[in-house]
C-alpha cells in the first residue's frame, strides 16, 4: 500500500452534553436526570478522529470557544493524532450540543452552535492545509459559505472532496458542483433524492454528482457511480451495542483508504470493517477504532 497521505477536515467541533433520564421532559415539565456525560463530539471533529485512528496524518480546520470545553475540544483531537494549528480559539463559547437519552434509547438533542458559527471564511492558512491534502472530509454543522469555499480551493487542486449532507438541508447549486463524492446515510439520500429507496435515491442523486455512496447501518452502503449500476457493499455482521458516531467512523476511514489508493469496493469494506468495529464499543469517538484493529478485522 503506498504512503498515506494527508486528510483535511473542515468542520464543527462540539461538545456533547449527555444527560440520561427515565423518561425525557415534556413542555413545561421537569425531571431528575441519572448522570451527566461531557464527550467531545461534533461530525467534523468526530470525522477527523476516526481519520487519524484509521492511519492518516489529518488536519482539522474549524473554531472552538475560548471556554474549558474549547481546550477539552482540541487536547481530544490531539490526543488521538489530529494536527490543531488551523483549529482557530474564537471569543464566545464553544458548540454545544445538547442530548438527553430516555431509558428506551430515545434521545432529543438541542445544537448551540457557538464557535462554529462564526466559521463563515477560510484563511490563507486554512487554504494552505486543504491544498496541501490528498481528501477534503466536509459536513453541514458550519455556515454552507465556509463549505463552498473549502471545496472551491479542493477542486482548484484536484482535491478530492468528500460531502457527509448532515444535517440534511438542500445543497446549493455552488456547493454540489464542486462534490466529488456525497456520503449521505438513507434518510439524507432520501431527503436530497425526494424518493425512500436507497438505490433509487442514489440514482437520482448521480444527477447532481459524479459518485453518492449511501450508507445504510448494519445493512452496509450503496456505492453508485455514473455509467455503471450500483453496487451493494455489505458490512460485517455484529452485535451493536451503540451505533452513535457509526456514520462518521465510516466516512473517516473511507477518506483513509481512498487516499492510500484503494479501490472504491475495497475502500468501503475497509470503511465497514472500521465502523462495524465502532458499533460494538459504546461512545462516538471514544469507540473509534485505531488502523491495527481496522486491518485485523478486515482481513
Ligand atoms: P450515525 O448517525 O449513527 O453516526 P449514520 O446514520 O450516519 O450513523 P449508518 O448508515 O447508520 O450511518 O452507518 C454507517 C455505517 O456504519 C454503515 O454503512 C455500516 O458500515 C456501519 N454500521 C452501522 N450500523 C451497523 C451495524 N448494526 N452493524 C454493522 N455495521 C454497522
Amino acid at each position: 500500500m503506498s504512503t498515506v497521505s494527508g486528510i483535511a477536515v473542515l468542520g464543527s467541533a462540539n461538545m456533547d452534553l449527555v444527560a440520561h433520564v427515565a423518561k425525557a421532559p415534556q413542555r413545561g415539565e421537569t425531571v431528575t436526570g441519572r448522570e451527566l456525560r461531557t464527550v467531545p463530539g461534533g461530525k467534523g471533529a468526530n470525522q477527523a478522529v476516526a481519520a487519524a485512528r484509521a492511519g492518516a496524518s489529518v488536519t482539522m480546520i474549524g473554531a472552538v470557544g475560548n471556554d474549558a470545553f474549547g481546550l477539552r475540544l482540541r487536547s481530544a483531537l490531539e490526543a488521538s493524532g489530529v494536527v490543531t494549528d488551523r483549529l482557530r480559539t474564537a471569543e464566545g463559547p464553544s458548540g454545544t450540543a445538547h442530548v438527553v437519552v430516555d431509558d428506551e434509547g430515545g434521545n432529543s438533542i438541542v445544537v448551540v452552535p457557538g464557535a462554529n458559527a462564526g466559521l463563515t471564511s477560510l484563511t490563507p492558512r486554512d487554504e494552505e492545509a486543504i491544498r496541501g491534502a490528498g481528501l477534503l472530509l466536509l459536513q453541514l454543522e458550519i455556515p454552507v459559505e465556509a463549505v463552498v469555499a473549502g471545496a472551491r480551493v479542493a477542486r482548484a487542486h484536484g482535491v478530492r472532496t468528500v460531502l457527509t449532507p448532515a444535517p440534511v438541508r438542500p445543497l446549493p447549486p455552488e456547493l454540489l458542483e464542486l462534490v466529488d463524492l456525497l456520503l449521505p446515510n438513507e434518510h439524507e439520500a432520501a431527503a436530497l433524492a425526494g424518493v425512500t429507496d436507497p438505490r433509487e435515491a442514489a440514482l437520482a442523486l448521480l444527477d447532481l454528482v459524479p459518485e453518492v455512496v449511501v450508507t445504510l447501518g448494519g445493512a452496509g452502503s450503496l456505492w453508485a457511480a455514473r455509467g455503471a449500476d450500483p453496487v451493494p457493499v455489505p458490512a460485517p455482521r455484529v452485535r451493536a451495542v451503540d451505533t452513535t458516531g457509526a456514520g462518521d467512523t465510516f466516512a473517516g476511514a473511507l477518506a483513509v483508504a481512498l487516499t492510500e489508493g484503494r479501490p472504491m469496493p475495497d475502500a468501503l469494506r475497509w470503511a465497514a470493517a472500521a465502523a462495524s468495529l465502532s458499533v460494538q464499543r459504546p461512545g462516538a469517538s471514544a469507540a473509534m477504532p485505531y488502523r491495527s484493529e481496522i486491518e485485523a478485522r478486515y482481513a
